[in-house]
């Protein structure tokens, strides 16, 4: 029998991936908990989540058994014209969940589509009040996903190239910080003030793709309170920092000023099923509510609302706001702190940063993206049993809610052999 490895090659074409120079997958056969399962019975921490998605651990008990149960009940219908029971629960616990001005939920399957919703609605929410407005404003280094509209946007799409031609028109700002916050609040307004702007996209706090990039709640604050006025949309993709990892269950709970429009997935539904919502404010959904029929948003996937997905997503907030998780939350919090105490001032570490349960550090060495040092770093980690994914040098940490000390320990273990022989 051959490997899945060797079979993977015939068929398939993975995402991310230049196949020529990386022929080989690794097999995952299992998972549970904390920890992936390759064929040959090897075990990893899955430190990053799976890609921010299963906070509560792989195959959680309560949320397979929620799954299950409605699987036997209701699997799929048309979301147009039709409703269910899953979408409706869902709806009531993500609006409680969610920043107070949010008001309605708009589904669709992934984190690109929630994005592009988000910019949509933004585009057309002033062309339904008669403004053209056809520029967006964006942080540099943001990432929000790889359709049009949202690779558009995303300034860290480095292999954009064969597509740059077709993007939608973008306005840049730097990310934040304490030196340049002054000047950029002074050119904001001067670009706001050509009234072209429909929206703002950003990554609130953290900005995952960009190496786990992270700015202050209160520069951000005042970023907002500037578009605002101007009558711009603020779009927070919390694709990646929602539900818990930034410590609170939003980003955007860190500020006094909520966005217009919300984009969510990763783990919305806990890993278990693929599925997003954009959400936004009653202002934003009445400009869209009219006697006109073509003041309607006419978008619509095949699948929105599936109600498994819903089922899933309606577990994982039970499960975000138990008791249990948000002490895990803590826990974690203070572990990350911990471990940064011992290791900041090593000599081979140039940066390290942390926002609730996200940690990462910058290596004193330079090097590609996805050039040859950083697949040393992930096959030294990969070999430890620690499923870490460094972006250029940087290692960061973003794992389950659920991770043992133990665990997190391993992984902390993994992270001081590479300080201590690379
Ligand atoms: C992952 C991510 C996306 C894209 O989500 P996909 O489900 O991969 O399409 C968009 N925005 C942010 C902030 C992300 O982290």
């Amino acid at each position: 029998m051959k490997s899945l490895s060797e079979r993977d090659q015939k068929h398939l074409w993975h995402p991310l991936t230049q196949h020529k120079l990386h022929p080989k997958m690794l097999g995952i056969v299992k998972a549970k908990g904390a920890v992936l399962y390759d064929e040959q019975g090897k075990e990893y921490i899955d430190g990053i989540s799976s890609w921010y998605t299963c906070m509560y651990g792989h195959c959680n008990d309560a949320i397979i058994a929620k799954v299950y149960q409605q699987m036997q009940q209701l699997d799929q219908v048309v979301f147009s014209g039709f409703t269910h029971e899953p979408a409706i629960a869902l709806s009531e616990a993500l609006i409680t969940l969610l920043p107070s001005n949010q008001e309605k939920l708009f589904f669709s399957d992934n984190g690109s589509t929630s994005t592009e919703i988000g910019i949509k609605m933004a585009l057309q929410y002033h062309h339904n009040k008669g403004q053209k407005r056809a520029v967006l404003l964006a942080f540099d280094d943001g990432f929000h996903g790889d359709t049009f509209g949202a690779m558009s946007v995303s300034s860290l799409s480095v292999y954009n190239g064969p597509f740059e031609d077709y993007f939608i028109d973008v306005k840049r700002i730097p990310v934040p910080t304490d030196d340049n916050i002054g000047n950029l609040l002074q050119e904001l307004e001067n670009t706001l003030n050509l009234d072209a702007i429909a929206g703002f996209i950003y990554e609130p706090l953290v900005q995952g793709a960009a190496a786990m990039k992270m700015h202050k709640a209160e520069h951000l604050e005042k970023i907002l309170k500037v578009i605002k006025s101007h009558n711009v949309l603020a779009i927070a993709d919390e694709v990646m920092t929602g539900f818990g990892k930034t410590g609170k269950h939003f980003a955007s709970d860190y500020m006094e000023v909520k966005p217009d429009i919300i984009c969510m997935s990763k783990a919305l539904t806990a890993g278990m099923l693929p599925m997003a919502v954009t959400s936004c404010t009653q202002e934003v959904y009445d400009a869209f509510y009219s006697d006109d029929i073509a003041k309607g948003l006419f978008h619509g996937h095949t699948y929105t609302a599936n109600p498994l997905a819903c089922a899933a997503a309606l577990a994982g907030i039970e499960l975000l706001t138990s008791d249990g998780i948000q002490k895990n939350i803590g826990k974690i919090i203070q572990w990350h702190q911990g471990f940064d105490a011992e290791i900041k001032d090593h000599p081979k570490i140039a940066a390290t940063r942390q926002t609730g349960i996200i940690y990462a550090l910058d290596l004193n060495i330079t090097m590609e993206r996805y050039g040859n040092v950083r697949d040393k770093l992930f096959k030294h980690f990969m070999d430890s049993g620690v499923f870490l994914r460094p972006l250029g040098n940087t290692i960061y940490i973003l794992a389950p809610y659920i991770t043992t000390r133990e665990q997190m320990q391993k992984i902390y273990n993994s992270i001081k052999e590479v300080l201590n022989s690379f």
